[in-house]
């Protein structure tokens, strides 16, 4: 069994995107600025903005952290982000979800300009995606292919289960490994919580992409020796044996399922520190596509 090791992977990456940034320095080219958008306090959006804005430092980008105060109305956020679209120092940025339940966030993702998304969740970016055109590809599924790819998994051919269908993972996760290319050329079969016999599924799947959101769901008896796993899910569980009070467990009952895997992302250290990389990665391709 393989570890996908996630947390490395970003590190190499981080590495290379941190080199290009000094080339770029170094031939006079603006350096790639990410402005993130924060609304409101929520513990776990305020440590996701925290270190996509220090990842940033990491590499030599220049970050703006826009905190706003979660009362504001829905009207004004808009007009945050029509400023945010019209300001050539930026490159790209994101607003942060969940957002207050009084602002609809379609409208906000929709009046986000599709140049500067570099989250990828426009439906201009994500029709792009599906007709296997340059675009930005949504940070977590791309980061999935990245590790797919640097770790020479093969896909082609392959029959892949996703488990879980939003719009952020699932989905995307789907349709990636279903267009032409590598890694792709997969065939894929997308499942939800309506989905009858989830196990007579999973155990055909040559690689499955958990992303569900209950933790340990995917047990031993539900796979096949030599599968692939890409464990997604983040799930904090409360537990005495960390000083911090909870853990963090992914959909996967990892004990138990990792010694038939050929490969496994382990949770934490697998997808997570990949999602950020390639959001850094995407910011840069923003940066190189405004100045050509
Ligand atoms: P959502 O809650 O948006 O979607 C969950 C999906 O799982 C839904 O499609 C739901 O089906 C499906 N589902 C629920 N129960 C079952 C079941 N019993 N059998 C099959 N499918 C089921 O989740 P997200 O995609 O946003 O997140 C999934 C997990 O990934 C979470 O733990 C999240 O924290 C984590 N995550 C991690 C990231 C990272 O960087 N590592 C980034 C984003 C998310 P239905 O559509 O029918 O409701």
């Amino acid at each position: 069994m393989i570890l996908l090791d996630g947390r490395k992977t970003s590190s190499d990456l981080k590495l290379e995107i941190a080199e290009e940034v000094n080339r770029m320095k170094s031939s006079g080219q603006n350096i790639p600025h990410l402005a993130a958008v924060l609304v409101g306090e929520d513990g776990a959006s305020l440590t996701y903005v925290g270190s996509k804005v220090r990842s940033c430092q990491q590499v030599g980008f220049q970050s703006t952290l826009i905190h706003l105060p979660d009362n504001i109305s829905e009207a004004e956020l808009l007009k945050e982000v029509a400023r945010l679209n019209a300001d050539k120092d930026i490159d790209g940025y994101i607003v942060q979800l969940p957002l207050p339940k009084h602002i609809d966030e379609n409208k906000i993702l929709m009046a986000i300009d599709p140049l500067k998304d570099v989250d990828g969740f426009h439906p201009s970016n994500f029709g792009k995606m599906a007709l296997e055109m340059d675009t930005f590809i949504p940070a977590t599924p791309f980061g999935i292919l990245e590790l797919l790819e640097r770790y020479n998994v093969e896909t082609k051919g392959k029959h892949v289960v996703v488990v879980g269908r939003s719009h952020i993972v699932g989905r995307p996760m789907s349709i990636l490994l279903s267009r032409k290319g590598n890694p792709g050329n997969a065939t894929v079969t997308l499942t939800h919580s309506n989905t009858k016999n989830l196990s007579s599924l999973t155990n055909q799947a040559d690689i499955i992409v958990m992303a569900l959101g209950i933790p340990k769901f995917l047990k031993a008896n539900m796979v096949k020796e030599g599968v692939v796993i890409i464990d997604v899910g983040i799930t904090r569980v409360p537990s005495n044996e960390s000083p911090k009070g909870y853990e963090i467990v992914g959909d996967v009952d990892f004990e138990h399922v990792a010694p038939k895997c050929s490969y496994i992302t382990p949770v934490p250290g697998g997808v997570g520190p990949m999602t950020i990389a390639m959001l850094l990665k995407n910011t840069l391709l923003a940066c190189k596509r405004n100045q050509n």
